[in-house]
């Protein structure tokens, strides 16, 4: 358990992170409300160790937006909206962790520069400005003896329907990417215990996680192409608990 370093933030975390487990697990088994919200709760800093600085900041990236509404259900749930509400979830957990979160987008909106010429290229254009997010982040953390931690959030798709869970990829420019992603893997089996996924490295594939030289992780939270995983990921209270295990499995 290597984690109180990991983020800058002392050993109250991981009583935090298992009451919000507790509690967001027993509320999702009761089909009640999750997670008190216990605002205004900060933790002083701790000193960063050097050789891998602590995580001081997260940025949250919720996948798609706008005119690409990434995967979809049979039943019309659409991705960019479960990305965004897990995103936002998740958000909140962090901040209440007392650790500054940076949203790469808040709107139903792909970021890229109306003002360009973009026609066929808006994904390039949109995932472009959201490595600029990431990497401007990141130069601002280090700067300040600290990192950042790049959180991808999406939905999974495939032709068969059967198939279902959480897969988490992580970017091969920092190590500590992949013990993020294996936390983050080992938690969603609170919520989902037949996950048998295991984490994967990400190539050329996916460009975020190719390019973000910190530590970067993208979490395909489930499957939309299974219809009972996809009616789970259209409600609050299953994008909340996968919130709580991505947190809980990223600050170990
Ligand atoms: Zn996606």
């Amino acid at each position: 358990m290597p984690t109180a370093r990991r983020f800058a933030v002392p050993l109250l975390v991981p009583l935090l992170v298992a009451v919000t487990l507790i509690l967001s697990t027993v509320a999702y088994l009761l089909g009640g409300s999750p997670l008190g919200r216990e605002r205004g709760v900060t933790y002083a800093d701790a000193p960063a160790d050097g050789r891998n600085s602590p995580i001081t900041v997260v940025v949250i990236d919720a996948g798609h937006g706008g005119e690409d509404g990434g995967a979809s259900s049979a039943s019309g749930v659409v991705e960019k909206n479960v990305n965004l509400s897990v995103a936002f979830a998740l958000r909140d957990l962090f901040e209440v962790a007392g650790i500054p979160v940076v949203m790469t987008r808040t709107e139903d909106v792909l970021l890229y520069d109306r003002n360009v010429d973009f026609q066929g290229r808006k994904k390039v254009l949109d995932l472009a400005a959201r490595r600029l997010i990431a990497e401007k982040v990141a130069q601002e953390a280090s700067e300040e003896g600290g990192a950042s931690l790049f959180i991808s959030i999406h939905m999974n798709a495939f032709p068969a329907p059967q198939y279902s869970g959480m897969q988490v990829w992580y970017g091969a420019g920092d190590p500590t990417s992949k013990e993020i992603a294996d936390g983050i893997q080992a938690a969603s089996l609170t919520l989902m215990p037949d996950n048998r996924r295991k984490t994967k490295v990400a190539g050329s594939n996916i460009y975020l996680l190719d390019h973000i030289k910190t530590p970067a992780v993208l979490v395909e939270c489930g499957f939309l192409s299974n219809p009972a995983e996809a009616e789970r990921l259209a409600t609050k209270t299953y994008q909340r608990a996968v919130a709580v295990a991505i947190f809980a499995g990223a600050m170990g």
